[in-house]
């Protein structure tokens, strides 16, 4: 594979494909020949976290445009900071894009590859008398560099020579010095409005071990530095970031030109934010370890790992990504966007089966009559699916609340005297309770009849059939119960946890659902989507509920 050769694992296509200002700047450099035509992208994860579905908004977007124009996109990871990489998550990145199905064939690169690369450069700043080593401590230094509306001032080592520079340097390099006791500053401009323009630090010290280099360096770019130059050393044609980097661009401009590099360009666009859920990795890892979720792939959690385990399928959130497209404004997404599309492509894919939450017994009194097996689709959806058979006769289980002894006004379920359609089977007309001796309802009675007979009911309802399995179904809601939970920068984020974001329960469900393989999909009817968590015992499934069947927010069966 040459780099012309499209990023492999082309993901299809699940949403039609909005125009946005990046597809139409891309479109025109394409025009306009610029770059000969070639689209290159790279995805920049810090490894020290799981992607959460903000990271897919922004890789969606970098293997998108690479896969619509014929070009690659690179997957980086973006170790310049030596304390916190962590091979666990280099290696989950890398599972989490695939399964959102995007390949970088041999375009896997770190930011740490290009160390002597960045030293080298920087040298050559010093040399042209654009960089210089300052001894400023970091206080002295926040104080130089002023406030934007007056000019900064000016460091006392801005204009020693390149000779004496390059020296220092060097022993910078060499370990002579302290963490913090000397960095290396690009010369550009100590007046201007911008303050990432006043002289910035693009060498720190930082006596530390690398996981990827080792010992080899005691000196370490700033991302500011770094990034520019890992783009323009792979070509990179598009530097897709999200909006907080806006005003690092001329720096980035600044680092291409005056290193004499490949022309790469930043352009921004604003970051995913989604109701009733956090984002920021940091706050992330913080419910991790305090243990407020069952770690990074909890179902309630934003992480792509999270949600494959919750059962949500890679295309939905392709789809999400597409959906919400790409702007220049910073926005609060609803969450129920989300939950469309995972409906939507569910509702497409997922098998059907019927689960009885609160089980309430059925006797029917006339078991001649009853059928010993019926058929209904696998997925109504799709035909080809073909058809499933179910298990019936004169004991059955319905959910409780589909019947109502004494029925308040428009109850129009089972209730004495009333008849109601059974799902695929026929009809069930009440005829009686069976009373415990609390005074409850512990069965009902009733007379089955045939499909044939049209009898005219306003309500179909759910069953299982006595041979129905007890599984253990995870009914999950969203994280916190408040749309911004991280909005009060006073308040802790935690005190916003939904209490009732995991209930577990126990569901009566169709016999054939003990055979359920880890991550199988299922409509319970009338309840939710459900998938088998991938931790389940063979022929003892544990499902997870996905998502609700309509938006019906703490409103559904068993929600
Ligand atoms: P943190 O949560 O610590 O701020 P980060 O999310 O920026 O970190 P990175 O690993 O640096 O973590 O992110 C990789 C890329 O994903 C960056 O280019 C970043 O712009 C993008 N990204 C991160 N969060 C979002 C988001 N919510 N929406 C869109 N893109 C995002
Ligand atoms: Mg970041």
């Amino acid at each position: 594979m040459n780099e012309n050769t499209p990023t492999a694992g082309a993901a299809p296509e699940t949403a039609p494909r909005n125009m946005h200002f990046i597809r139409e700047m891309i479109a025109e450099d394409i025009r306009a020949g610029r770059n000969g035509g070639k689209v290159v992208t790279r995805f920049p994860p810090e490894p020290n976290g799981y992607l959460h579905i903000g990271h897919a908004k922004a890789f969606c977007l970098d293997f998108g445009m690479a896969l619509e124009n014929g070009g690659v996109c690179h997957l980086r990871m973006d170790d310049t900071n030596p304390v916190r990489e962590d091979i666990e998550y280099t290696e989950a990145i890398q599972k989490d894009i695939r399964w959102l199905g995007f390949d970088w064939g041999p375009h896997f690169y770190h930011a740490s590859d290009y160390f002597g690369k960045m030293y080298d450069l920087a040298c050559q700043l010093i040399r042209d008398g654009k960089a210089y080593v300052c001894s400023l401590t970091a206080e002295q230094w926040k104080e130089h560099r002023g406030i934007p509306t007056e000019p900064g001032k000016p460091s006392p080592w801005r204009d020693t020579s390149p000779e004496e520079n390059l020296a220092l340097f060097e022993r910078m390099r060499a370990g002579e010095f302290a963490d913090g006791e000397k960095v290396l500053r690009a010369k550009i401009d100590m007046a201007s409005p911008n303050l990432h323009m006043r002289d910035p630090v693009i060498y720190r010290i930082l006596h530390a071990t690398h996981p990827h280099t080792g010992d080899a360096w005691c000196i370490y770019p700033m991302y500011d530095f770094a990034h520019p130059i890992e783009d323009a050393l792979e070509g990179v044609t598009h530097s897709l970031c999200t909006l907080e980097f806006e005003v690092h661009r001329p720096l980035y401009d600044w680092v291409i030109r005056n290193c004499h590099l490949f022309p790469s360009r930043q352009t921004e666009f604003a970051r995913l934010s989604l109701t009733y859920t956090v984002m920021s990795k940091r706050k992330l890892l913080e419910l991790v370890q305090t243990k407020l979720v069952n770690g990074w792939d909890d179902p309630r959690m934003p992480t792509l790992c999270g949600l494959r385990r919750r059962g949500v399928p890679p295309e939905a959130i392709r789809a999400f990504c597409e959906t919400i497209g790409i702007t220049k404004y910073d926005s609060l997404t609803d969450v129920a966007v989300l939950e469309h599309c995972i409906r939507d492509a569910l509702n497409k894919t997922a098998r059907r089966a019927m689960a009885v939450l609160d089980p309430l017994k059925v006797v029917i009194e006339n078991p001649a009559d009853v059928p010993a097996t019926v058929r209904g689709p696998v997925n109504p959806e799709d035909p080809a699916a073909g058809e499933r058979e179910i298990p019936f006769g004169p004991e059955l289980w319905i959910e409780r609340e589909d019947f109502a002894e004494v029925p308040p006004p428009k109850y129009f379920r089972l209730s004495p005297g009333k008849a109601v359609r059974l799902r695929y089977a026929g009809f069930l007309e009440c005829t009686g309770v069976d009373k415990a001796p609390d005074g409850t309802v512990a069965a009902v009675r009733g007379r089955f009849i045939p499909m044939t007979e049209k009898v005219k009911v306003k309500a179909t309802i759910h069953w299982v059939p006595a041979s129905a399995r007890p599984v253990e179904v995870r009914l999950y809601d969203r994280l916190f119960d408040v749309p911004e939970p991280d909005a009060d920068k006073d308040v802790d984020f935690k005190t916003h946890l939904n209490p009732d974001s995991l209930k577990t329960a126990t569901a009566l469900v169709e016999p054939s659902l003990l055979e359920a393989a880890p991550g199988d999909a299922y409509q319970f009817e009338r309840i939710g989507y459900f998938a088998a968590d991938p931790d389940s015992k063979p022929g003892a499934p544990v499902f997870n509920r996905t998502v609700t069947l309509k938006d019906s927010w703490k409103g559904a069966v068993g929600a």
